[in-house]
C-alpha cells in the first residue's frame, strides 16, 4: 500500500514541470512537484539557458569595450575577473530559483526533493517512499550526449562544466556547431580563448537558413573563431601537455587544445523514471511520444518537454506544461509544434521560425522569399551593428508568411513579431502596412514585406 497520495504529480521541475505544476495549482488541483535538485528550474535555470545568457551578456560587454575605439571611447586595458563573473552569474540564477520557490509556496504546490520511479500503473517510488496518484506528468528533461570512447579527463567538458566557468583555456576545441557549441564559442572567444569549432555537418547551426548562417559564420571567424565544417572528430587523447583531437573530413589532422567541450546534442531522459512499468512506451532514444495534448497513451499519464523529443527547447516545454495541466483538469488545449521559434544567442544572434527556404523547397511547398540587408538599416549602423539579414518565406498566392529568419543584433527579440504574424495568418500586406517605429531594427521586417510587395523605398 502506498503511504502517500497525490491528486496531480509532476516529475521534474524544469521550465516544463514547474509551469505545469503552477498552472494545475491555478486550476484548483492539489499538486506535488518532485525533482532531485536542491532548487527548482531544472537545467534551463540552473545550468543552461539563464547562466549561458549571463555569460553571453558579459561577452557582449567585452566586445563592446574592445570596439569602443571605433567610437572614440577608450577604457584602458581590459581585464576580466572570472571569479566575479561567476558570482554575478550564480547570483542571477539564485534570484530566479528563489523566486520559483516563492511562487510554488504561494500556490501551495508541495515540492519534494527526490528521485521518482514508476512502480506500477498509478504508483511511484520517491526515494523509498510509496506514492499513488490520480494523474502524473513526466517532465524529466534530457542530458548531454557523451561521445563514445572519449577518455575521462577534467579538461573534457559538457555544457554544464562549460557554464561553471572554471577557467578560460588558452586553446578550446568545441565539438558540435549547434546552438550550444556556437554560444559557448561566443563566450569563450570573448574571454580570450582561441576557439576551434568542429561540426560534422556541412553547415554550422544545421537546419537554419544557409544565407543567414553564412553571415553569422563570417562574423564569428572575423572575431577569431576557427570553424571546421564537414568534419568528424574520430578520436581524442590526453597527455599532460594537451588534448589532441584527431579529425577527418573537411579538416583532416590533429587539433591541440587545453580543454574541449562536447556539444553534440542532448538525449531524452525517458528511461530514468521506468515509465514502461506504468505501461508508458519509451523508445531507444529515451523519448516518450505524445500527441498535441501531451497524452502518452496511458490514461492519466502525460509527458512534456525534452523527454518528448525535438525540438528540445524550454519555451516548447513550458507551453506543453500548460497544455498538460489544462487537459488533465478537463479543459480544451493543444500545442501546434510547427511554430516553435529557435534562437542562437550568439553575437550576432540567429533566430528563425516556421519554414526555411530550403525546407519549403524540400517539401515542394510553393513559396517565394524576400530579404532585407541590415547594411541598409539606419538603426543597425547607428548602433554599431555589422552585417545582418531579415528574410521572409511566403506563399506566392496568398502572400501569407510561412517562415522567417533573422541574423543580427537582437534577432531573437525581433522574431516574436514574425511568430505572432504567422500564428495569426498574417500576409505581407499586414506586416508592411503596420507602422513600425523609426529607427528600429523591427523596421527590417516591414521593409522585407514591402520589398516582396514592390513598395519598398528604403533600398
Ligand atoms: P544540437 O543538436 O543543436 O547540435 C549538435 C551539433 O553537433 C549538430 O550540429 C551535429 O551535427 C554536431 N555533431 C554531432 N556529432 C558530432 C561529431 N561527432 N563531431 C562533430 N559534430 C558533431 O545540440 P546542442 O547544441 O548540443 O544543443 C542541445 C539541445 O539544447 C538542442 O536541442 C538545442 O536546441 C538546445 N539548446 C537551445 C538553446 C537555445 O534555445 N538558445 C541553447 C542551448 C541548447
Amino acid at each position: 500500500m502506498a503511504e502517500n497520495h497525490a491528486d496531480f504529480i509532476v516529475l521534474g521541475a524544469g521550465p516544463g514541470g514547474y509551469a505545469c505544476a503552477f498552472r494545475a495549482a491555478d486550476l484548483g488541483r492539489k499538486v506535488v512537484l518532485v525533482d532531485p535538485r536542491a532548487t527548482l528550474g531544472g537545467v534551463c535555470l540552473n545550468e543552461g539557458c539563464i547562466p549561458s545568457k549571463a555569460l553571453l551578456h558579459a561577452a557582449e560587454i567585452i566586445r563592446e569595450a574592445r570596439h569602443g575605439g571605433d567610437w572614440g571611447i577608450s577604457t584602458g586595458k581590459l581585464s576580466v575577473d572570472l571569479g566575479a563573473l561567476r558570482t554575478r552569474k550564480n547570483g542571477i540564477v539564485a534570484q530566479l530559483t528563489d523566486g520559483l520557490t516563492g511562487l510554488a509556496r504561494r500556490r501551495k504546490v508541495q515540492t519534494i526533493r527526490g528521485t521518482a520511479r514508476f512502480t506500477g500503473a498509478g504508483t511511484l517510488d520517491i526515494d523509498g517512499e510509496g506514492w499513488s496518484f490520480d494523474q502524473a506528468v513526466i517532465a524529466v528533461g534530457s542530458s548531454p550526449v557523451q561521445l563514445p570512447g572519449w577518455p575521462k579527463d577534467d579538461r573534457i567538458w559538457d555544457s554544464t562544466d562549460a557554464l561553471d566557468l572554471r577557467e578560460a583555456p588558452k586553446r578550446l576545441a568545441i565539438v558540435g556547431g549547434g546552438i550550444i557549441g556556437l554560444e559557448m564559442a561566443t563566450v569563450y572567444s570573448a574571454l580570450g580563448s582561441q576557439v576551434t569549432v568542429i561540426e560534422f555537418m556541412e553547415q554550422i547551426a544545421p537546419g537554419a537558413d544557409a544565407e543567414a548562417v553564412t553571415i553569422l559564420r563570417a562574423v564569428l571567424e572575423a572575431e577569431g573563431i576557427t570553424i571546421h565544417t564537414g568534419t568528424k572528430v574520430t578520436g581524442v587523447k590526453g597527455s599532460k601537455a594537451a588534448l589532441t583531437l584527431t579529425c577527418e573530413g573537411g579538416f583532416a589532422g590533429d587539433i591541440k587544445a587545453d580543454a574541449a567541450i562536447q556539444a553534440v546534442g542532448r538525449r531524452a531522459n525517458g528511461h530514468v523514471v521506468d515509465p514502461q512499468v506504468a505501461g508508458v512506451d519509451v523508445d531507444d532514444h529515451g523519448i516518450i511520444a505524445v500527441d498535441e495534448t501531451c497524452r502518452t497513451g496511458v490514461d492519466g499519464i502525460f509527458a512534456i518537454g525534452d523527454v518528448t523529443g525535438n525540438p528540445m527547447l524550454a519555451h516548447r516545454a513550458t507551453h506543453q506544461g500548460h497544455v498538460a495541466a489544462e487537459i488533465a483538469s478537463g479543459h480544451a488545449a493543444a500545442l501546434d509544434t510547427d511554430l516553435i521559434p529557435s534562437v542562437a544567442y550568439t553575437s550576432p544572434e540567429l533566430a528563425w521560425a516556421g519554414l526555411t527556404q530550403a525546407q519549403a523547397k524540400e517539401r515542394g511547398i510553393a513559396h517565394k522569399v524576400a530579404s532585407f540587408p541590415w547594411a541598409a538599416s539606419g538603426r543597425n549602423l547607428s548602433s554599431g551593428g555589422g552585417d545582418g539579414l531579415t528574410k521572409l518565406v511566403y506563399c506566392p498566392e496568398t502572400h501569407r508568411v510561412l517562415g522567417a529568419t533573422l541574423v543580427g543584433r537582437n534577432a531573437g527579440e525581433l522574431l516574436a513579431e514574425c511568430v505572432l504574424g504567422m500564428e495569426m495568418g498574417a500576409s505581407l500586406k499586414d506586416i508592411a502596412l503596420t507602422v513600425h517605429a523609426h529607427p528600429t531594427l523591427s523596421e527590417t521586417v516591414a521593409f522585407t514585406a514591402e520589398r516582396a510587395l514592390g513598395t519598398l523605398t528604403d533600398l
